[in-house]
């Protein structure tokens, strides 16, 4: 009998993507789908914070409970592989080079650690995700940028770019399977082309000329990285009414001690002109960072009070071993940064509302799922969209007229 093997994803798009890649080389044994009935648990793992790294090793102890073997892949493989190896907690672990083999390891009777190849580029690609409307497409991998409390550039390393022509074939071939929006990902997107003498702003007025895709959403960019060439794109019809932007902090002071590009002054340009083409912005924050005094994150209040941010993915600091913040002594207590984290999580939170009830467009919605008796979808400026039908409106394109604004999302009735 086939053995049966469970994949759990945990963490970012890429991710979701790498799982995919997974799953499609999984060919001699039977893929399910709950930990119940498999004998092979494949943990896809997230170390991009301290809680990432809890939220693996606890499913991790608990998949051990129930006797199942483990094996650990992902961007925790490369950081904390060695370490659940040698506790007994894991039977191998893979680095992200080496997931197209996972056939093979699988089949592996003797405990392994394959930590693989930092500069490898991805050479498969995904033809169906059957779980998702949308397609996710990695476009590129690693970061260069060094910020001071991130260890990503150690698990995923130097920033390189996939091979366009490959990006464009798996585009064509999954608008042809029905896909019509398209999701850009990578560990730090906006760098797409700086090794190939290209550009993401390129490479997305090429994919959009691809018969059958309809919006194209965007992952996290850097602030440095929106130049002319790409903002030139910002009125083009396909292109998802939302950016996410990631600041991670709106006082001057404090990004340089996170030893970040951006620099607030024009940061705070760049989203009042993006904001200004009907934009909805969102972005990332961090609340807590070793150095936050009060004085610095008063400035940043207020700051942060001027930035037309409608969707917000805040984070309390987290401290990562091996990373410069680590090392610095001026913390701030946790109760402190999660009471920051509220402050800027309700600012956002009434942006949101105003900015939806000042919309005067239709919503343009791509319907996801059914959940109770509602139909949920994102419009294009990535708000949810509740909607009331008889119709079954999965993977369908709805143009909304009339909705109500409600403090959590929008509800409409077709
Ligand atoms: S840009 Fe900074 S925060 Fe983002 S992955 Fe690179 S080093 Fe980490």
């Amino acid at each position: 009998m086939r053995k049966r093997v469970f994949l759990k994803t945990f963490g970012c798009r890429t991710n979701i993507y790498d799982s995919n890649i997974m799953l499609q080389n999984i060919k001699d044994f039977d893929i399910v789908d709950c930990e119940e009935d498999a004998d092979i648990i494949v943990v896809n793992s997230c170390t991009v914070t301290n809680g990432a790294d809890s939220s693996a090793r606890s499913y991790i102890n608990s998949v051990n409970k129930m006797g199942k073997k483990v094996i650990l892949a992902g961007c925790g493989a490369i950081s904390k592989g060695d370490e659940l190896l040698k506790s007994d907690k894991i039977f191998g672990y893979f680095g992200h080079s080496e997931k197209s083999k996972i056939n093979q390891l699988l089949k592996s009777d003797k405990k392994f650690a394959q930590k693989g190849d930092l500069s490898f580029v991805d050479s498969d690609v995904v033809e169906d995700f059957s779980s998702y409307t949308k397609a996710f497409i990695k476009i590129q991998e690693g970061c260069d940028f060094n910020c001071s409390y991130c260890i990503i550039p150690m698990v995923r390393g130097r920033a390189r770019s996939m091979d366009e022509k490959r990006i464009l074939a798996q585009i064509e071939k999954l608008a042809l399977n029905g896909y019509g929006e398209f999701v850009l990902s990578g560990t730090n997107l906006g760098s797409y082309g700086k090794d190939t003498n290209s550009s993401i702003a390129k490479l997305l007025k090429k994919i959009s000329q691809i018969k059958g895709v309809k919006r194209i959403r965007l992952g996290s960019l850097e602030p440095v990285q929106i130049d002319d060439e790409f903002k030139e794109l910002l009125d083009e019809s396909w292109i998802e009414k939302h950016l996410h932007i990631a600041l991670q902090h709106t006082s001057e002071k404090m990004l340089r001690i996170m030893r970040r590009r951006n620099i607030l002054k024009d940061d705070l340009n760049l989203f009042e002109l993006i904001a200004d083409k009907g934009f909805s912005l969102g972005t990332d924050f961090i609340t807590g960072h070793p150095g936050e005094s009060e004085q610095i994150w008063s400035e940043a209040l207020k700051n942060f009070k001027s930035f037309p941010i409608t969707h917000l993915h805040a984070f309390t600091f987290s401290k990562r071993d091996h990373t410069h913040s680590a090392t610095i002594k001026e913390t701030v207590a946790g109760d402190i940064a999660k009471e920051r984290l509220k402050i800027l999580e309700e600012i956002v939170k009434n942006n949101n509302f105003k900015f939806r009830k000042d919309i005067k467009k239709p919503l343009l919605v791509l319907v996801e799922e059914s959940r109770g008796e509602n139909q949920v979808g994102y419009d294009q400026f990535f708000n949810k969209v509740y909607i009331k039908s008889d119709l079954d409106l999965k993977k369908e394109w709805i143009s909304v007229e009339e909705f109500e604004v409600k403090m959590d999302a929008n509800y409409a009735r077709l």
